[in-house]
């Protein structure tokens, strides 16, 4: 059985003062070990003291990491120091990062090559763009992209994949829920070609838009095993409400 996984990406929002949110998120959850797996990637200057605050309640991640463990690389963490400060994932290939910094498949790969040498659990995101869908090419883009972007090699049961359609990253529309079972279909099948049986203990969530409103259909999908959510992980109360209906 995979367990759940409510992932909460922050992207460029969150200061200290934004910290009383997940102590609310977290005073909301259900005991240790009950209900899914939460994990919050809040901006890199914020691990440590959420770590700190969430005294292990809930996984804290990072929004990326460089591929290389040092050197000279103005701006770029490593994936040691995500984990040093409390990162237990991090999230490679974001659709955003793939567009504002020129990123990949081939770089995402060596990323989530260096976070598991450092322990942590990547979160590898893919999607195809509204022009590639409206061209019938998305299942080639998702292909193209796993094949590319998730390495050989990586412990299945360690291994986050995100669907991510780019249209539907905060636009507050959605694939339907058969365009998401499609997809999660295929790359279930992907994997299995590469992993064989160890594709099982993927966990693949879907991300884009994901509410309160719609938490509970997606879920319901059959090889969704938890959202990626940005917007709404930002406050606890539509957080917590999208993580009670998974
Ligand atoms: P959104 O973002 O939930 O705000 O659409 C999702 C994401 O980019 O991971």
């Amino acid at each position: 059985m995979r367990r759940k996984l409510a992932a909460g990406n922050w992207k460029m929002h969150g200061t200290g003062a934004d910290l009383a949110e997940v102590a609310a998120l977290i005073a909301a959850l259900p005991a240790q070990g009950a209900g899914p797996e939460v994990l919050i990637c809040p901006p890199a200057t914020l691990i440590h003291r959420m770590a700190q605050a969430a005294g292990g309640r809930i996984a804290i991640g990072g929004q990326d990491c460089h591929a290389e463990p040092a050197g000279a690389h103005t701006g770029d963490i490593s994936a040691a120091m995500l984990a040093e400060a409390g990162a237990s994932h991090v999230i490679l290939g974001h659709s955003e990062r793939r567009a504002d910094h020129g990123e990949s498949d081939a770089q995402i790969a060596a990323k989530a090559r260096a976070a598991v040498a450092a322990g942590l659990v990547p979160v590898i995101c893919l999607g195809e763009t509204a022009a590639e869908r409206d061209a019938g090419e998305t299942l080639a883009v998702i292909d193209r992209q796993a094949r590319g972007a998730i390495p050989d090699g990586l412990p299945a049961g360690r291994l986050v994949v995100a669907y991510e359609p780019v249209w539907a990253i905060g636009s507050g529309r959605t694939p339907t829920p058969d365009q998401i079972a499609e997809v999660h279909a295929h790359l279930r099948a992907h994997l299995a070609g590469r992993l064989g049986p160890g594709a099982q203990a993927v966990r693949l969530l879907y991300g884009g838009s994901v509410k309160p409103g719609n938490a509970a259909a997606i879920f319901a999908l059959r090889e969704v095993d938890g959202a990626l959510v940005g917007g709404a992980s930002l406050k606890a109360a539509e957080f917590g409400a999208i993580i009670a209906a998974l």
